[in-house]
């Protein structure tokens, strides 16, 4: 009989477990203390535990049927007799869609992701995976992992390294067609750097991750990848050749031929050239017929509104980067200093990769119908003589993995009055009706529950915050487990306005003491290492919360991550966004918090201006926007006070006799039924699938020879 140790070692071969709760349960039974300590990896619980005791332990708990259980259901996941991709994405099947991304939130314990960009990644894999679409992920392995946010004695935020094992993550060699490693070597100046093609499972979906340690590369050139956007602008560049240029060349090492090369934000951009450099050197082809080929297999997104989230390189530095890959293309330098300039014959003027995106793919997409009409706004200027309504760039409203994030009371929930095969069909209205057939009082327990379990979490985090920040613990314990529970977790950066809320601390007080209709608020959020700003604005945030009215009322949650995420979208009432629009690209918390049972209280921006329909949530304002910042912010905290002290509270704290907030649920009920088809990364990648992926890979096939 295979050892119980070795079958736990396959069943975490495969990041299928990330969204099967019920198999990461089999970890944490076998010793919950590690279980936490290690991060819920379950690798490294397997590496830590002692033999003799987790074979014990898992007679105990019924560990080894529940193992049997999940690897047969893994089993049957990864040979399944037929898909929907089968069907509607069948083309792809020998030549998969490469979709690159400088960074994959998978897990909490894999550290290649900071915020909402690598979750998005890491959904869309997820997506794929379940509908069987054949794609293929290409990143970069962050080998020194995360800093995890720690608030000092003065509420400022230090990032300190989590020390973090390799060895931990379910990382094999990447094999040539020939069987051996592959590695890629790409030029920069003065050198070439290498790396090792790795790749890790997400089910039926290959992620390859470029490890830069590679033993011919000097010290710092080891170092390139170690950091996810660290360093200057130099190391940026680099790893962006790394990631588009290695990327290209690790897929046609493990002998992959993609037929759609799917950009994610400018950083992956070089991977065009690379894959037009390649047929310009082995087929021979003209440069410019092979970077119109490339181009017409190339599908890009943008994910942000925001200006300064698009890299702009110094004119010398892209320049210096760019020549071996002009070489290889047989093309002056200034031609591809050119595709990256918003205004061609402005030398000089700095290298944008996402302005070479857009000019070298033959479909470009934002990520909410509003980020669309903005990012043409935003890039009218590469199309000269365009009415700005005909500028190509169109939208796909991003979607959240639902298994994912649901808790599992929801998941049981949904199994019993949606029906067993909700998951499968979870892109159909049509099934969502029947949630309205639900007893009001069934949602409400759920959520209670959820709740609670919420409240224990942020209590044991903030006392242990407290304590090593030096500071008494807070008593009686923060959080009202019979109050409204609202939730704020984000990036914090100025325009998405964690403080909007502070703008009036004494109505704010009164808000949230109400005598008899009391609001916790809970707020989380990190600040990029090098941002100042950021930073102020969590001393200040905290600062504030030092305030005795706000004490036992409003908590902050050190280090936001996947796991801090999952326990609010799964515990609040409601979830709070209220950045200035129209800088809020998408967001994708807030879908988290409605699969939930939760309301959204949101600013008419991103998702939410196409998602709110007056009824299955709440809006701040009525979407407009003023060109002073200032009025801006004092316009939107008045109509943040004003929905929060008329309609949301009103409405959370009106019970019928047994209890029960009949109204608020009528709103979840809604709330659920009309977003939770359209906001899930199942109906995300079917649009990528039919508006980008198939037309993209019809066209490219008719201009190419046969391969
Ligand atoms: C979903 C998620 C994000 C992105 O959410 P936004 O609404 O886009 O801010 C960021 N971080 C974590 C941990 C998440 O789970």
């Amino acid at each position: 009989m295979e050892p119980l140790r070795q079958k736990l070692e396959r069943l975490t071969q495969n990041l299928w477990w990330t969204w099967r709760p019920e198999v990461r349960s089999i970890f944490r039974d076998l010793d919950l203390e590690l279980y936490q300590r290690a991060h819920r990896n379950p690798i490294s619980v397997l590496r830590q535990i002692d033999t003799r005791q987790m074979e014990n332990r898992a007679m105990e708990v019924d560990v080894p049927a529940r193992i049997d259980r999940a690897l047969r259901q893994l089993d049957e996941y990864l040979h399944p007799v037929t898909t929907w991709g089968l069907f509607h994405a069948g083309p792809l099947s020998t030549r998969p869609v490469a979709y690159f991304c400088a960074e994959f939130g998978i897990h909490e314990s894999i550290p290649i992701y900071s915020g909402g960009l690598g979750i998005l990644a890491g959904d869309h894999l997820k997506g794929a995976s379940n509908l069987g679409v054949p794609l293929v992920g290409v990143g970069l392995l962050y080998h020194q992992g995360y800093t995890s946010q720690v608030l000092d004695g003065t509420f400022w935020q230090q990032d300190v390294l989590e020390p973090f094992d390799l060895k931990d993550l379910p990382l094999r060699p990447s094999l040539t067609p020939r069987g051996e490693p592959a590695r890629v070597g790409v030029e920069m100046p003065g050198r070439t750097v290498w790396a090792q093609v790795l790749e890790a499972c997400v089910g039926r979906v290959r992620l390859l991750l470029l490890d830069t340690r590679d033993p011919a590369n000097s010290e710092t050139d080891q170092a390139l990848a170690a950091r996810l956007y660290g360093g200057d602008q130099r190391m940026r560049i680099e790893q962006e050749l790394m990631l588009g240029v290695g990327g290209a060349r690790a897929l046609r090492a493990v002998g992959i031929t993609p037929s759609v090369f799917h950009l994610n934000e400018g950083h992956t951009a070089f991977a065009v050239l690379e894959r037009a450099r390649h047929r310009v050197q082995a087929d021979g082809l003209d440069p410019w017929a092979a970077l119109k080929e490339a181009a017409a297999a190339t599908v890009f997104t943008t994910h942000t509104s925001v200006d300064a989230g698009h890299d702009r390189f110094p004119a010398d530095l892209a320049e210096e980067h760019l020549r071996p890959l002009a070489e290889g293309l047989r093309l002056p330098v200034q031609d591809l200093m050119a595709l990256g300039r918003v205004n061609p014959a402005d030398h000089g003027s700095p290298f944008m990769p996402t302005v070479l995106a857009l000019r070298q793919s033959s479909r470009a997409n934002g990520v909410s119908a509003l980020h669309g009409v903005v990012s043409r706004a935003m890039w009218t200027s590469l199309w000269p003589g365009r009415p700005e309504a005909q500028v190509p760039i169109g939208h796909i409203t991003n979607g959240v993995h639902v298994s994912t994030w649901l808790a599992t009371e929801m998941d049981q929930l949904f199994e019993a009055r949606i029906g067993t095969n909700w998951l499968d069909g979870m892109v159909h209205p049509d099934l969502w009706t029947r949630i309205e057939g639900v007893d009001s009082a069934e949602i409400w327990e759920i959520k209670q529950v959820l709740k609670a379990r919420l409240v224990r979490f942020i209590r044991g985090r903030v006392a242990a915050t407290r304590a090593h920040q030096g500071l008494p613990p807070v008593d009686p314990p923060p959080l009202d487990p019979d109050a409204l529970t609202i939730g704020f977790a984000r990036r914090f950066v100025p325009y998405k306005r964690p403080d909007l809320l502070f703008t009036d601390p004494d109505r704010l007080a009164a808000l949230v003491n109400h005598p008899t209709r009391p609001v916790n608020l809970i707020f989380a959020g990190r600040a990029h290492p090098a941002d100042q700003t950021g930073k102020a604005l969590i001393q200040k945030v905290n600062r504030l919360l030092e305030d005795p009215r706000f004490r036992n009322r409003i908590v902050f949650v050190e280090n936001y991550n996947i796991h801090v995420g999952r326990n609010l979208y799964q515990g609040v009432d409601a979830w709070l966004n209220n950045p200035v629009r129209p800088l809020e690209a998408c967001g994708t918390s807030g879908m988290k918090a409605v699969l939930n049972g939760a309301l959204h209280i949101s600013v008419l921006d991103g998702w939410w201006a196409e998602a709110f329909d007056g009824q299955n949530g709440f809006a701040i304002g009525s979407g407009e926007s003023h060109a002073d910042p200032e009025i801006q912010d004092r316009r939107d905290a008045e109509a943040l006070f004003r929905v929060l002290e008329e309609e949301v509270v009103p409405c959370y704290y009106d019970r019928d006799p047994a209890g029960v907030p009949r109204a608020w649920v009528k709103r979840v009920k809604r709330s659920i039924r009309t977003l939770a088809w359209r906001f899930n990364s199942d109906r995300m990648v079917m649009d990528y699938v039919r508006h980008c992926y198939l037309p993209a890979a019809v066209a490219a096939s008719c201009q190419m020879p046969p391969a």
